[in-house]
Formats: structure tokens, sequence, C-alpha cells
């Protein structure tokens, strides 16, 4: 049986101050013990939440990272430096990356492979857009990144990926796929898993769902058979609906 996975997606959100304070409190009010769950505040707040998350078994994760280890690339972190600071998780390829920064799926690809060899879990995102999923191509959309994604990297090493579909119209709408929708990506996403590394490997992969997850529909989505957890941006920011998503998870545990 897959162990749930909830992470906190803060975005470019809570200062080392606030950071803290937020991580503080999810590790005072924690009740859970069968979820791996993770935050990822923004680079600079790292150093402020590790420490806060000192002997708790919550992860602590960045948003991003560059594939080369040091030299001169302004304003990158490298998947060594993320380490160093404590932080053991790394989302790559959310779908504001993709828009805003150009990400394509062969950089994060090979983004994944370099967190891998690393040893930093990746948490790399796929979704489509709404235009694609109107027009019927959403499977297809999805299954290309996801073929991309895995490109070169071993069975081995794809047990520790936790994959992330995030529909790009759910993310911060406040519209969510429904958990038949979800299910149906999900299991797709499973299926090229399966061809790829066959079943036994595939069973192992993480695929969480990310769009608009909060504690009112958290449930019913996290119940779906290959639905393994949530990448939560808004409902992450505060401890009280955070976790209540975190306590979703166990009892379905
Ligand atoms: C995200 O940013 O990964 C996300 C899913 O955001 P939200 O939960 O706010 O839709």
């Amino acid at each position: 049986m897959r162990t749930y996975f909830i992470a906190g997606n803060w975005k470019m959100n809570l200062s080392p101050k606030a950071g803290a304070e937020l991580a503080t409190a999810i590790k005072e009010k924690n009740t859970s013990s069968k979820v791996e769950i993770v935050v990822c505040p923004p680079a600079l707040t790292i150093a402020s939440v590790v420490a806060s998350l000192k002997g708790s078994s919550i992860g602590v994760g960045v948003q991003n990272m560059y594939t080369e280890s040091s030299g001169a690339f302004t304003g990158e972190v490298s998947a060594e430096m993320v380490q160093e600071a404590g932080a053991g998780y790394v989302i790559l390829g959310h779908s504001e990356r993709r828009e805003y920064f150009g990400e394509t799926d062969a950089f994060i690809n090979k983004k994944t492979k370099k967190a891998l060899a690393v040893g930093l879990t990746p948490i790399p995102c796929v979704g489509e857009v709404l235009a694609q999923r109107k027009e019927g191509k959403h499977i297809e959309v999805v299954s290309n990144q996801v073929k991309a994604l895995i490109d070169g990297i071993s069975k081995e090493e794809i047990s520790k990926v936790v994959i992330a579909y995030e529909p790009v119209w759910a993310i911060g709408t406040g519209e969510t796929a429904s958990p038949e929708q979800a299910q149906e990506m999900h299991a797709v996403i499973r299926g090229i898993l399966t061809d790829a590394y066959g079943s036994d490997t595939a069973e192992q992969v993480r695929i969480l769902y990310g769009g608009s997850m909060k504690p009112e529909n958290a449930d019913e989505l996290l119940a779906k058979k290959d639905v393994d957890g949530g990448l939560i941006g808004g409902a992450s920011l505060k401890a009280d609906s955070f976790l209540a998503i975190v306590n979703a998870a166990e009892k379905l545990s």
C-alpha cells in the first residue's frame, strides 16, 4: 500500500519569520502518523522552516532548482545547496514555472534526474490547460508530458519520484477536477508507468492531485484508487486547512 503524501506549495508567500510561525503551528497541531507531510516554502524561507520543524517528521522541500551543481547561473540554486540547507524534496515543472519561466518537458526531465542523483525526492508536475481539456486533448497532452518526464529514468529511480497531476484550470481558481476526472488521469499516468516499468514498480509510485484541493473536497479526491495525495497551494497557507487535508488522508490510511 502506498503511503499518502500531502505537500504544501507555499509559492512566493511567507517570509522567513512568517514561514517559521506557520511551520511551528503545523508541527504543534499535527496528530497524523501515517501520512508523509512536506511543506515547500520559498527558498529564502527554507532555513527558518527547517529549524522550526527540527525533531518532527514533517519534511521540507523547495519549489524549484537548477540542473547544475554550481557556477555562473545567476539567481539559481542547486540541488546540492537545497540538500545542505536541510530540504529533502523539490517541486519541479510547476505550471507557473512552465508558463512564466518557459520551462520545457526536457528541462524538467533533466532537473528530475539531477534531483534523483543528489538524493532529493522530485515532485514533478504535469497537467493540461483548459483549452486542451475543452478540445478533448487532455489525455494526450498529459501522456506526452509524463513520457518526456520519465525518459531515461531507471526502474529503481522512478519509485522515488512523486508525480503531481495538476490540471492548470484548477490551480488557484477554486475550480477542482471532479474525483472521477482526477482518477481518470491518474490511471492514465499509472498505465504509462506500467508500460515503462511493469506493474510492481508502477504500483509503488505516488501520484498526487493538485488544483484547489481543500478540506471540503479532499476526502472524495483522496479516496480514489490512484490518488495518493495532494499538492496543496492556497489551503496550505493556514495550519488548520492544511492539517484538515492531512487528516483526511490519515483517515483513509
Ligand atoms: C499548486 O499551486 O500547486 C496548487 C495546487 O494551488 P491551489 O491549491 O491553490 O490550486
